[in-house]
């Protein structure tokens, strides 16, 4: 008898959970963004969600969980109930943060349903606008030589600026003191401030600070130049091997999120990622939206994975480490 009792409940439970997908969504979601507002990661947000929103015919929220490293957004997401209505957006820092941190409160491979890849950003070298340099040779002048008094920007370990500015350092051989924020959107006020003297950051951050010269601008970390920034050098050009880095952003729910809802979170990121005008504002930005056959779990997965053995022994022959 009891046994029956089990599986019927059981039964209903899961009879509950197909019919709760099948009328998925119908009150609006969250996307949580692991980093302040304001900066690149929130853009990427912003623009996506908006256009989610029109498949899913709900409001897609973006909500930021703003932390050095980015190291709660995730946490918050995994521990949010499997539903369909919590997801997190983040960038390379989900495949990064497990080499840096050896408490880490989350496993990006199995505490998570990915559900696609969204973009890849290129990042940009910047400096405040009252350096002296106006060029990367100048620059690199200047830095090496200010050494002591040089001060870099980023947003804690783990953050896609915290790992430029290692390739970066590491490539020029020469260490800078390490201002850590809760994402660049802060970091950014402060290096316009003149607190800060240069920063590595997205293009969905630097592109509109670049083009009205309040900041100054010195490479790309891409292979290629930026269509958008076609005046910046790439590392590469200017003479700097090994800290070349892109910036790709994914999509993910809490581990257990049922099938039908991915299904629908899958295609209303698709259907999104097709818009002309989200397109359009990713390349205006610097971005390049993900071929289709990359915007769904299986691409995701097999990415994420990919990333952290790249990224794994580099960081850890680097020896960075956070607790
Ligand atoms: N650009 C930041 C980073 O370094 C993240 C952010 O503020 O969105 O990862």
């Amino acid at each position: 008898m009891p046994v029956i009792r089990v599986f019927g409940a059981a039964a209903l439970f899961a009879l509950a959970t197909s019919s709760a997908a099948q009328q998925y969504p119908n009150r609006n979601l969250s996307m949580i963004v692991p980093y302040a507002a304001g900066g690149p990661t929130d853009t990427v947000a912003r623009v996506t969600a908006q256009a989610m929103g029109k498949p899913l015919g709900q409001t897609v929220i973006v909500e930021n969980r703003p932390s050095a490293g980015g190291i709660l957004g995730p946490e918050q997401v995994k521990n949010s109930k499997p539903d369909g209505y919590t997801i997190l957006i983040h960038h390379i820092g989900m495949a990064t943060t497990v080499a840096l941190y050896r408490n880490l409160r989350f496993n990006p491979l199995t505490d998570f349903e990915p559900i696609g890849l969204i973009n890849d950003v290129p990042m940009t070298i910047i400096g405040k606008p009252q350096l002296p340099a106006n060029n990367f040779k100048e620059f690199l002048e200047y830095i090496k030589k200010n050494k002591d008094k040089v001060s870099y920007a980023n947003a804690g370990i783990g953050a896609a600026s915290h790992l430029c500015g290692m390739l970066f350092m590491s490539a020029i051989q020469t260490d800078f003191l390490t201002v850590p924020y809760k994402g660049t959107a802060p970091a950014m006020n402060d290096l316009l401030g003149g607190q800060v003297d240069f920063m590595c950051d997205q293009t969905t951050n630097t592109t509109s600070q670049i083009k009205s010269g309040k900041v100054k601008a010195y490479a790309v970390t891409s292979a290629k130049r930026v269509p958008s920034l076609p005046d910046i050098p790439t590392l590469d050009e200017v003479g700097v091997k090994g800290a070349q880095v892109g910036i790709w952003h994914g999509l993910y729910a809490p581990k257990g999120t049922p099938k039908p809802v991915i299904d629908k979170l899958v295609s209303s990121l698709q259907e999104a990622l097709k818009d002309e005008v989200v397109q359009k504002r990713f390349s205006d930005l610097g971005a390049t939206t993900m071929p289709v056959s990359q915007q769904n779990p299986a691409a995701l997965a097999k990415h994420l994975k990919a990333e952290i053995d790249k990224w794994g022994p580099l960081i850890k022959k680097a020896g960075v480490y956070a607790d």
